[in-house]
């Protein structure tokens, strides 16, 4: 089986090798947290959180490292008034590592909602200050950057100069972007206005800031990501992910640090996910063109008819590829909802089917498995390994109404390939499931408060407990063992 991988780099699928065989190395760009995240970034995280399944399902040894961005994701001019913490934090009142902390904790929050599983390693920015100090030292003394007024700026022509080609992931030409670029900042710093900075002086009501050989200040948004990529992962790694919007100049700038630095590519494939709109539109929090994952999931706008469980929003992002934009709707998550309800209908009906080892069937396993294989593997195409799903629902159907018949060891595999793919690959969980849970344990702190009020003789809680209860058709009985329920 051989994995193919959208690189947008060379702009084609590739056959993705490893550089370490068995094993991948994959950064993907964090969160700036200094607001809490939108939809749409949310669909940008969990497309490489099921690149990151998918990956260890077809056996490699993943390094998954997400940063979290915590000191200032920088506007370019470095003007303390276009600062997103600083902003913030004048307007809630708020240390900025209270903003950090504030909403680092809703990005967890809202990702473990979703059912996404943790990276192995995530590391923030304010957290390796030391190891971007010393990258800005070291493409100082090889020339690659220079210090102005109390700023250290890559230079992008004396790169250009040295045969390296800024421009080669976002496809621009170095030249029309000199010409097409007015320097904005007007504070002359830069010797090009595509300089962008390494480190940045910090003004007086700059918060946030560190010492560094240039006096106070604090690092480049760029810088972060190469500092902590190739801390975890090596010079060279395999993969970088993120939304396409960071293709150019973050990414472009990661690749020039990398190769400034240390003389090779930093990164083997560039991968990059399409964005989520809304109204067609790209969603967004500085249009105002956006809703968070909670006001989805409770219901809770002026948008959706009705609110929707996270497994199912999971769901419907997973059924456009992650490389194409998706339009979420409310008629696009009605219909998911619909196709969801009957993948797990199909999956509890497959554990009461009898296996009939005489018939043949007309569905073949083997052939199914390998087109869910092949639509994995083709740059981790989730629509079509959905599509392959629903041919294995069909069929679940037909053997329920005994229209097909299967044998004992293909409903073992069958089961178990549904079951990886459903649940290990996409990360769909089985709501109906999680609520007898939830419904199971809810009764269990009632009989203990029960229990309670009957130890210390309030009969009149006690009895209202229990008649509640049965009211709602809900019975609890009480035996030698202890306290049992049945639900009528
Ligand atoms: P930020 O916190 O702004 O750095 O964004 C976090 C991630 O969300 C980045 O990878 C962005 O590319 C991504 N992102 C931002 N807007 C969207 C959108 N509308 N759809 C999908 N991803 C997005
Ligand atoms: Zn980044």
């Amino acid at each position: 089986m051989q994995l193919k991988i959208y690189n947008s780099l060379a702009g084609e699928k590739e056959i993705f090798k490893p550089i370490l065989e068995g094993n991948v190395g994959m950064y993907v760009c964090g969160p700036t947290v200094y607001s809490n995240v939108h939809l749409g970034n949310v669909r940008t995280f969990l497309s490489f959180d099921f690149i990151y399944r998918s990956l260890t399902h077809l056996g490699y040894k993943v390094r998954y490292v997400r940063n979290i961005t915590d000191a200032g994701h920088l506007t370019d001019d470095g003007d303390v008034n276009n600062d997103r913490f600083v902003k913030q934090t004048r307007l809630e009142k708020l240390e900025p590592m209270e903003i950090v902390q504030k909403y680092t904790v809703d990005f967890h929050k809202v990702l473990d909602m979703f059912n996404l599983l943790p990276p192995n390693i995530e590391p923030t920015a304010t957290g390796h200050i030391v190891e971007q100090i010393e990258l800005t030292q070291k493409l100082i003394e090889t020339g690659f950057a220079y210090e102005s007024n109390g700023s250290v700026y890559f230079d992008v022509l004396e790169y250009n100069a040295r045969g390296l080609n800024y421009g080669e992931l976002s496809k621009r030409n170095i030249e029309e972007l000199f010409a097409n670029t007015r320097d904005l900042d007007g504070q002359g710093e830069k010797k090009n206005p595509q300089d962008f900075a390494l480190w940045k002086k910090a003004s007086q009501a700059h918060i946030m800031r560190w010492n560094s050989p240039w006096g106070e200040g604090f690092p480049g948004w760029h810088l972060e990501c190469t500092a902590m990529s190739t801390k975890y992962l090596g010079e060279t790694f395999d993969i970088h992910g993120g939304g396409m919007d960071l293709k150019f100049p973050h990414h472009e700038c990661e690749i020039a640090q990398g190769k400034a630095c240390n003389g090779a590519s930093p990164v083997n494939y560039w991968m990059h996910a399409n964005m989520l709109t809304m109204n067609s539109q790209r969603m967004s929090k500085s249009t105002g063109n956006y809703i968070l994952p909670m006001q989805l999931v409770s219901g809770e706008n002026d948008f959706f008819e009705k609110s929707f469980h996270p497994a199912i929003v999971r769901f419907c992002f997973l059924q456009a590829h992650y490389r194409s934009v998706l339009d979420i709707s409310n008629d696009a998550m009605l219909a998911s909802e619909k196709g969801f309800g009957r993948l797990m209908e199909a999956l509890k009906i497959l554990n009461s089917i009898t296996p009939n080892d005489e018939k043949q069937s007309g569905f073949s396993l083997e052939d199914w498995k390998t087109k869910c294989y092949d639509a994995l593997t083709d740059d981790f195409n989730s629509p079509i390994l959905i599509a392959h799903l629903f041919e294995a629902v069909k069929f679940i159907f037909a053997l329920k109404d005994e229209k097909e018949t299967i044998s004992d060891k293909d409903l073992e595999d069958l089961k178990s390939t549904l079951n990886a793919f459903v649940f290990d690959v996409l990360g769909l969980q089985n709501i109906e499931e999680n609520n007898n849970e939830k419904l199971d344990q809810t009764l269990q702190v009632l009989i203990e408060l029960r229990n309670q009020a009957r130890k210390s003789k309030n009969f009149d809680l006690s009895d209202q407990i229990r008649d509640k209860l049965l009211a709602e058709g809900i019975e609890l009985k009480d035996g030698r063992e202890g306290t049992t329920y049945s639900i009528s």
